[in-house]
């Protein structure tokens, strides 16, 4: 059998579903190809308030109705067949081993970052098998196929420009044809692959690894704080991306409303372990007491045949765009799991995607456009990955850690306030800003310097200073002054 397109999309998460639907809308042919079939157990869950803002955007100038209310919290609970989780922030604790949390009377060792004001308005932690399915569910209306259990042989670009891929999709053997191809395929990269295009992964700072699930019956972390000192939180810390720091790396925890929780320890450093997924991540939890009691009951639900190991997180490929094909930012590079940059960063790209296929199907995609997306999507990989490796080089210190992590703040809060929220942003979190980039770099040259040796309070106190006064004109919405230590009530992009 022969099919004719005039894009295809080979993966169906709901990076590729969105980039076909908008697609679609604009005029053109499209099917999309994925190697199984939804649902399926996928990882990468937790929403922020930019993710929300340009998801609502694309909504909105694509008709998409039904995708709106996923860009909130209080109406993505209300969308049947998917499961979500409110998320009004990002908690962090700190963790000794063989030691009882202490959260310390002032919340020395903890961290509570607000990014919206209500639960109502609060950003949404996906779960990814259901939301993704949901998305393909919408495809055949908006005349996109799918093509499910799709295995790809070859893919070649002919003297004309037309890419002929060959499939087997059920035993039937299938040829495509289309103008472009869009890799979607996430970390798997297939079309990079087929082209040879190298990737770059030690040029990336951040070196780590995770193991990783869906677990029922672990205990909300609140439940394991002593009350008298959670008064002062600004909201339920376990509604929100919470990260229990531990000697090793962290430990995310994402609750969905159905009472399963994605968890995942990401290990600092790169080299794998010896034990199998499940004996390692045991062995991990059972040097810390409180994050072992919260597991106490715990099981493991998803995926079915036990934790992901990953491996190496960082990628980062040579070319992420070219003659009449471009990836999406999951494949193109990835970073790590801190920070929760994934799906912010999927639909920006998205959203310049759209910007290059707006002229419709009739005119051709300017080469000038594919170097500028490669260029873009490259960079803005390279500044996730300097937010967020000089985080890890923090660890060493909760205070410098509180700052490093100030520095992502003060990008994403600068992109998500600056602008008209109805406009699309011109780079992820403020890659293309100049003085913001200078200001960052300066304060994250100092933090890698202090860390050769463990730095004094002295350092740490100084260090502060810097960040505050470097940081002051990206600083919209009160970094390092919180209402009360460490707990920031008011950095939210809702208006609060
Ligand atoms: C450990 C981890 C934790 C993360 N946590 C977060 C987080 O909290 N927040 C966040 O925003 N982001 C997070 N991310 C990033 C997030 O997972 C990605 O940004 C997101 O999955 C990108 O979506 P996508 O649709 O582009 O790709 P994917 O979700 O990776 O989907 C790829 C699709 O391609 C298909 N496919 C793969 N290979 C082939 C093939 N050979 N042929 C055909 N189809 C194929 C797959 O079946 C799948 O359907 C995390 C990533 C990792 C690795």
């Amino acid at each position: 059998m022969n099919r004719a397109y005039d894009v295809i999309v080979i993966g169906s998460g709901f990076g590729g579903s969105l980039t076909g639907l908008i697609l679609s809308r604009l005029g053109y042919r499209v099917a999309i190809l994925d190697r199984r079939s939804h649902p399926r157990f996928a990882i990468g869950e937790s929403s922020t308030p930019l993710a929300d803002q340009t998801l609502h955007r694309l909504a909105e100038r694509f008709h998409f109705p039904w995708l709106s209310p996923l860009s909130r919290y209080g109406t993505a609970r209300c969308i049947s067949d998917i499961v979500v989780g409110a998320k009004r922030g990002f908690s962090y604790f700190q963790h000794q081993p063989d030691a009882p949390f202490d959260a310390g009377q002032k919340h020395q060792h903890e961290l509570l970052v607000a990014a919206s004001s209500t639960t109502k308005t609060a950003d949404t932690h996906w779960h990814r098998g259901s939301v993704d399915a949901w998305f393909a569910s919408h495809l055949e209306a908006h005349q996109v196929d799918l093509f499910e259990n799709c295995h790809l042989e070859t893919i070649d670009l002919d003297a004309r420009h037309r890419w002929l891929l060959s499939c087997t999709v059920q035993d039937a053997p299938i040829q495509f044809q289309s103008h472009f191809v869009i890799d979607a395929t996430g970390r798997r990269g297939l079309l990079l692959d087929h082209l040879n295009i190298p990737r770059r992964s030690n040029t990336l700072r951040t070196r780590t690894r995770a193991i990783y699930g869906h677990f029922a019956d672990v205990t909300p972390w609140h439940q394991l704080l002593d009350p008298a000192l959670c008064d002062d939180h600004p909201f339920p810390c376990d509604q929100a991306a919470v990260h229990h720091l531990i000697d090793e790396g962290w430990m995310w925890q994402l609750g969905f409303d159905h009472g399963v929780t994605s968890c995942g320890i990401v290990f600092a450093g790169d080299d794998g372990p010896s034990e199998k997924p499940l004996q390692h991540w045991n062995s991990v939890v059972a040097r810390y007491p409180t994050l072992q009691q919260q597991f106490a009951s715990s099981r493991l639900v998803a995926p079915r045949d036990g934790l992901v190991s990953s491996g190496r997180l960082q990628s980062i490929a040579d070319r992420c765009a070219g003659d009449h094909w471009l990836c999406l930012p999951a494949t193109a590079g990835f970073v790590d799991p801190l920070h929760s940059t994934g799906i912010a960063h999927t639909v920006t790209a998205i959203e310049s995607i759209a910007d290059m296929f707006s002229a419709g199907p009739t005119s051709t995609v300017a080469p000038a456009a594919l170097q500028r997306y490669n260029d873009c999507l490259l960079d803005e990989i390279r500044w996730v990955d300097r937010l967020v490796s000089t985080c890890y080089a923090a660890r060493v210190d909760f205070e410098l850690f509180v700052v490093a992590t100030m520095l992502y703040f003060a990008a994403a809060t600068y992109s998500e306030q600056t602008g008209d929220p109805a406009s699309p942003k011109t780079s992820f979190l403020g890659a293309d800003n100049k003085s913001l980039r200078q200001a960052i770099d300066s304060v994250a040259d100092r933090i890698h310097g202090a860390v050769y040796d463990k730095p004094t309070p002295a350092v740490v106190r100084d260090l502060t200073a810097y960040a505050v006064q470097t940081i002051e004109p990206f600083n919209q919405v009160g970094l390092f002054a919180p209402p009360v230590n460490h707990m920031y009530s008011s950095t939210a992009a809702d208006g609060s």
